[in-house]
């Protein structure tokens, strides 16, 4: 306990100096001053900037369609080759803040993102997911990325929900991939082929099982965690994620 006390490795651990941790709450984004009773440190102006996910988009991958006229409907990409979740959702478009808060976290560990992103989350569309799904399983990273990195960010985030059951090791990784960055739809397809497992079948059998992950980008690792979740018996995939990429 004392330890705990004995410099600053708490505070380091939320992301924050001792500094910040006594001035008044601030914008993670901009700097300005937030008030207290904000739910998150984020004013705003920065929040306007924004891009909520919003209909009209595909019911079933969630790609927003570039033309804004027009009701919900299933993509053409997901009409000729129907993936094998039910229905993959975010809760933003990957730009600005939000897009600082998925890297600023994930690659220089500023946990202070965190409750932010979790909070992002929790959203109406990801609130329905959630009531839908009888496990939350977070997308695995390999042990050794996590060595690196010193966390799982789709773990983090799924405990946004702690009423929800959480399969922590629902999905594993059976091997080392390569970042799926700077690759194209084909290449991150072949990269996360059979790069996954579900090592306890019973454990999702016959259930709706929802997948947490910061990003969403082609899709690729989504569909391959849904492919073997559905090999061993899951009812129902669906896909949760911070931010999805741009539009159709
Ligand atoms: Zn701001
Ligand atoms: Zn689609």
């Amino acid at each position: 306990m004392l330890a705990e006390f004995n410099g600053n490795g708490w505070l380091k651990r939320l992301g924050l100096t001792v500094l910040e941790f006594f001035l008044p709450r601030m914008c993670l984004f901009c700097g300005v001053a937030v008030g207290e009773a904000a739910a998150v440190a984020v004013c705003p102006e920065c929040e306007a900037q924004i891009q909520w996910v919003a209909s009209p988009l595909c019911t079933c991958c969630g790609v927003l369609f570039a033309s804004r006229d027009g009701a919900d409907r299933v993509c053409g990409a997901c009409q000729a080759d129907p993936p094998p979740f039910s229905r993959a959702r975010a809760a933003a478009l990957y730009d600005g803040p939000v897009a600082q808060a998925i890297t600023r976290f994930k690659f220089s560990r500023q946990l202070a993102f965190l409750p932010v992103m979790q909070h992002w989350l929790k959203r109406p569309l990801g609130l329905e997911l959630v009531a839908a799904a009888d496990l939350l399983a977070p997308v695995p990273l390999h042990p050794k990325r996590i060595k690196n990195r010193g966390f799982n960010q789709s773990l983090f985030l799924a405990r946004a929900f702690p009423e929800a059951p959480v399969a922590r090791e629902a999905v594993v990784r059976t091997r080392h991939t390569a970042p799926q960055v700077g690759l194209n739809p084909k290449q991150r397809q072949d990269n996360v082929k059979g790069a996954f497992a579900v090592t306890d079948p019973a454990r999702v059998k016959g259930k709706s099982v929802l997948l947490i992950d910061d990003l969403f980008t082609t899709g690729a690792t989504a569909k391959e965690c849904a492919r073997v979740l559905r090999r061993a018996g899951a009812r129902r995939v669906e896909v949760l994620t911070v931010a999805r990429v741009e539009y159709d």
